[in-house]
């Protein structure tokens, strides 16, 4: 009678690996997930949106890639094609989110552009507002730029607006380290062996995780610059951050990211402590909520929507 709130599928956001060489299997680091094809990414979008969840992000990963990640401005190019297809399919009945780094277009998989060790803030923003513009033009309706990049929301923003996408929204992430994004990382390689290792550790891209100022910083600097959105990963470990960041910007929305770590969480806890893998995910989500989440992005998303459904 008394519950302040009520978690539903219109919550949740979906994330997708949609592979350009069109092989459907098992994700190894995050048993339960399915790398797509295109047309199976049409299918479970479909099922995204009969679930009642509105929006899924997008990560597509490539057959190849080049030195500086030029390959992303084609228009003909993968992620171009998924956005065009699925907005052609879906239209106006789910919300593409285009997850945006270098690090999916480049040969090295690093999420910046470096010369002798620097970080080039400016050349890999302006990189990353250009790309942002092929996944707009191609029909992404928000963008999610992930490098952390000083300046990446200014660009971002500024290259839109200039091509007419002025109602695209732009949501930063603001990550804090964590092991929890390990089995991330080997999903978005180019997976000539069996189970890749991406070889470069980006963790100097992310805050520290007892630095709760560097973390307000980052998203001072995002809000500043324009963002739309703040995206805090992982959750369950910053469930703080997320209060924190609601009440220093209480009009802006916050997306909680229960990460791949999180998810190989509670799976595990699943089948090997003999707890019960719904419930358990039912009360890490409720948590995120609470904290002040208005939503959350999940690989466990649809299984959570079948469970509110019941
Ligand atoms: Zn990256």
């Amino acid at each position: 009678m008394v519950r302040p709130m009520e978690l539903t599928p219109s919550d949740l956001i979906y994330a997708i690996f949609v592979r350009e060489d069109g092989k459907k299997f098992e994700i190894p680091s995050m048993k339960g997930q399915q790398y797509l094809s295109l047309d199976d990414a049409v299918q479970v979008c479909r099922k995204t949106v009969d679930s009642g969840i509105p929006a899924v992000m997008v990560y597509g990963v490539l057959k190849e890639k080049d030195a500086d990640g030029s390959c992303a401005l084609r228009r003909d190019g993968f992620h171009a094609r998924v956005f065009k297809t699925l907005k052609k399919e879906m239209g106006e009945d789910l919300v593409l989110i285009s997850n945006l780094c270098l690090c999916d277009h480049t040969v090295d998989e690093i999420c910046v552009y470096s010369e002798n060790g620097k970080v080039l803030n400016e050349k890999t923003a302006e990189m990353l507002g250009k790309i942002a513009v092929v996944h707009a033009e191609a029909g992404a309706d928000v963008i999610a730029p992930a490098g952390m990049v000083d300046g990446q929301v200014r660009h971002i923003r500024s290259a839109l607006d200039k091509e007419g996408f002025e109602d695209v929204p732009v949501m930063t992430y603001v990550k804090i380290n964590s092991l929890l994004f390990q089995p991330f990382f080997e999903t978005m390689t180019l997976s000539k062996e069996e189970v890749p290792k991406r070889a470069q550790d980006p963790s100097k891209f992310r805050t520290d995780v007892i630095n709760q100022k560097m973390f307000m910083r980052k998203v001072d600097l995002d809000v500043s610059e324009g963002a739309d959105i703040v995206i805090v990963k992982p959750a369950l470990t910053n469930l703080d951050l997320i209060l924190r960041v609601k009440e220093a910007y209480p009009t802006i929305p916050i997306a909680a990211y229960q990460v791949s770590g999180e998810y190989a969480m509670i799976k595990l806890l699943g089948q090997h402590a003999h707890l019960d893998e719904n419930t358990f995910l039912m009360e890490t989500l409720n948590s995120i909520k609470r904290a002040g989440a208005d939503t959350i992005i999940s690989y466990h998303a649809l299984q959570a929507a079948s469970i509110l459904s019941k």
